[in-house]
């Protein structure tokens, strides 16, 4: 845990008066929670300042309060390099690495400007001037509830900052179902709850969006793909591009689907792998012990959190699917713990 004082925050924000937002490749339901929190509670205290995301974000996330203002880099490079040089203040949130940003992650590193990391991945990388980082935090919502209460913002969230922290607590916990989830989680929701937010709508806004194609490439990924392998405790999937394309996958179609085989009795490590533009996406989750984290650091160059994380290879599905059996093989031991 490194978290530097709230004295030392308040200085900084009162020398900062243009902000700027970022959170990670592929956002999320906590990468866009969290950000448009923190924006919602920055602007009500008079802040100038915007949310610039790597690339673009599900549709089921664009109902979040101040999501018009989200300035996409991959579409609007101009614009966002216009706030990165004038913000004297950028907060990094849901990330610690700015490989996680692809090329903005290279502006950023470059900006003169003072940063603020707000995160609860393992192993932050040390580029920031402030941190507010807690591995054990459910999720980056929690921490930035618990950034604006200690700035003595606790009063000034309202609906729509309790909305965007809701989904993010809600999104990353799996409907707070994780043991990452503790006494305090429960309490910070019950705060959220008392602003008047509707938990039933921010569920079905988040889940009850798919479309035919979505479920039915859900049934397939179930029915025809998904391969059960008892001697590791172990099941993967895997799309490529055709199969994507026949289900005319639509960014966040695949979100959560590596999670099903969880269902099966006895899998305690499951495994996603999808076939993106010059390489293979993947996506590890566990139950228990084994460190997902570090498997995705050392095997697939991605990260995460130990029961949560993802990755890339640069072979092809046959080379990468091959390469990730043997690595169950030489896991055995870990896995049947
Ligand atoms: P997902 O499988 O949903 O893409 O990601 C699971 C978790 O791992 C998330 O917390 C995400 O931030 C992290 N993660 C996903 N891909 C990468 C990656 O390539 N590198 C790192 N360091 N973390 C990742
Ligand atoms: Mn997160």
């Amino acid at each position: 845990m490194q978290k530097d004082s709230f004295s030392k925050f308040k200085a900084l924000l009162r020398r900062s008066h243009s902000i700027v937002i970022v959170t990670h490749w592929s956002p999320d339901g906590d990468a866009m929670g969290s950000s448009l929190a923190l924006y919602n509670y920055l602007k009500k205290t008079g802040k100038k300042v915007s949310v610039i995301t790597p690339n673009d974000y599900p549709e089921f996330l664009n109902w979040l309060p101040g999501n018009k203002q989200v300035v996409d880099f991959l579409k609007q490079e101009k614009k966002a390099m216009g706030l990165i040089r004038k913000a004297d203040l950028i907060f990094t949130l849901d990330f610690n690495n700015f490989k996680r940003l692809e090329k903005l992650g290279d502006v950023l590193s470059q900006s003169p400007a003072a940063k603020v990391m707000i995160d609860h991945h393992q192993q932050p990388d040390a580029y920031a001037t402030l941190y507010y980082h807690d591995v054990k935090a459910s999720s980056t919502c929690e921490l930035v509830h618990e950034f604006i209460v200690g700035l003595g913002g606790k009063k000034l969230i309202d609906k729509h900052i309790a909305s965007c922290l809701y989904t993010g607590l809600m999104t990353d916990t799996g409907s707070f179902k994780y043991d990452s989830v503790t006494p305090q989680t429960h309490r910070i929701i019950a705060d959220l709850l008392e602003t008047g937010i509707r938990i039933s709508d921010i569920h079905s806004a988040i889940y009850d969006t798919y479309s035919e194609h979505r479920m039915r490439l859900l049934g397939y990924c179930l029915t025809e793909k998904m391969v059960v392998l008892p001697e590791f405790s172990a099941a993967y999937i895997t799309l490529n591009a055709s199969e994507l394309a026949r289900f005319q996958y639509q960014k966040g179609d695949t979100e959560g689907v590596v999670n099903y085989p969880f269902a099966i009795k006895g899998i305690k490590f499951c495994a996603f792998f999808s076939e993106a533009e010059d390489k293979i996406k993947a996506s590890f989750r566990s139950k228990g012990k084994f460190d997902v984290n570090q498997f995705a650091r050392k095997h697939f160059s991605g990260g995460g959190h130990i029961n949560a994380a993802g990755g890339k290879s640069d072979e092809n599905m046959d080379a990468t699917i091959l390469r990730f059996v043997a690595l169950l093989t030489e896991y055995k031991k870990e896995l049947a713990n």
